[in-house]
């Protein structure tokens, strides 16, 4: 079995007195489309500059690939980083940077990085620095998949781009995972950009993991239950509470179980990926607004 793409436990980084990633622990397989999703803030830069290797932890261990983060300039070439402002030379043209990236990548597919870019439209001959910001972020990813990583990491891909050139990216991206074999971890504040791409998400919140798991099992085990009003705190042990609300005689609960509901009180439902990564969303924000009383000894 290959190595987990992103393994971290208890991986914390500070700037200064602040905890911008806080007790990270994930065990991501390989082989996903990885989301990385959470509010504007949440830690999400953080963590995926810790993981390519960009920035040092503060506390924990994380490794990519069964390694430290770029432990070796082989283990460098096996994983792509393109951060969020899509990094890209002003003043060389695209064919100047396709040029680059063959003679700085060892494994790099000339013929996939040629079609890609005239598929999406580019000129080879234009600046990056003439470029839109969308038509930057394509150069980006085009640049990372013909490195051929084995783990494409991409900070907001999508921020820059309209819906049209969204969709165009998504599907380049399912086409490349799909030609290429290779795991992918993407970031967004949007969970409807990771939605139709990502079959794992991990959600982050105020520095924290809130939850993380393939998105089937989290879609199985998670149920929305409304009906007469009841304190949380009397709902069987086996179903955690992710949120709660309440009217004047009834409540709804988000809850996580791997056993069936049976309660016939209840009324039963589905969430979609939205609507589960909100609920966490919310739960997040409302400890993080909580306030801490620190115990002095
Ligand atoms: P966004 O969606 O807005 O890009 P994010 O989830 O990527 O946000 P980070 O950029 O990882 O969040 O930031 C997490 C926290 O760390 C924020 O509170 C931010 O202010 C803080 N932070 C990030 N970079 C620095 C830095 N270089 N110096 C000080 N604080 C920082």
């Amino acid at each position: 079995m290959s190595a987990p793409v992103l393994r971290a436990e208890g991986l914390g980084r500070r700037y200064g007195r602040r905890w911008a990633l806080r007790d990270c622990d994930l065990d991501v397989p390989a082989g996903h489309v990885v989301g990385l999703v959470g509010p504007n803030g949440a830690g999400k830069t953080t963590l995926l500059s810790v993981a390519a290797g960009q920035l040092a932890p503060t506390t924990g261990t994380v490794s990519v690939l069964g390694r430290a983060p770029a432990a070796s300039p082989a283990h460098l070439g096996r994983v792509a980083f393109v951060a969020q402002d899509t990094p890209t030379y002003a003043s060389l043209t695209v064919a100047e940077h396709l040029t680059l990236g063959a003679r700085l990548n060892p494994r790099w597919d000339a013929a996939t990085a040629a079609d890609r870019i005239a598929r999406v439209g580019l000129d080879p001959s234009a600046k990056a620095g003439r470029l839109s910001g969308g038509q930057r972020a394509q150069l980006a990813l085009t640049l990372g998949i013909a490195k051929r990583p084995d783990l494409l990491i991409l900070d907001e891909p999508v921020a820059a781009l309209d819906p049209l050139a969204c969709r165009e990216f998504h599907q380049g991206l399912m086409e490349a995972v799909a030609d290429l074999g290779m795991s992918v971890l993407l970031s967004s504040h949007l969970v409807s950009d990771l939605e139709r791409t990502c079959d794992y998400v991990v959600v982050l919140v105020d520095s924290r993991v809130q939850v993380a798991g393939e998105v089937e099992d989290l879609l199985a085990t998670h149920h929305r239950l409304t009906g007469p009003r009841r304190d949380g705190a009397r709902l069987p042990s086996d179903q955690h509470v992710v949120a709660a609300s309440h009217t004047g005689r009834q409540s709804t609960f988000v809850v996580r179980t791997r056993e069936p509901v049976l309660d016939p009180a209840w009324r039963v439902s589905g969430l979609d990926l939205e609507d589960l990564v909100l609920s966490y969303m919310s739960a997040g924000a409302r400890d993080a607004a909580r306030p801490v009383l620190e115990v002095r000894r």
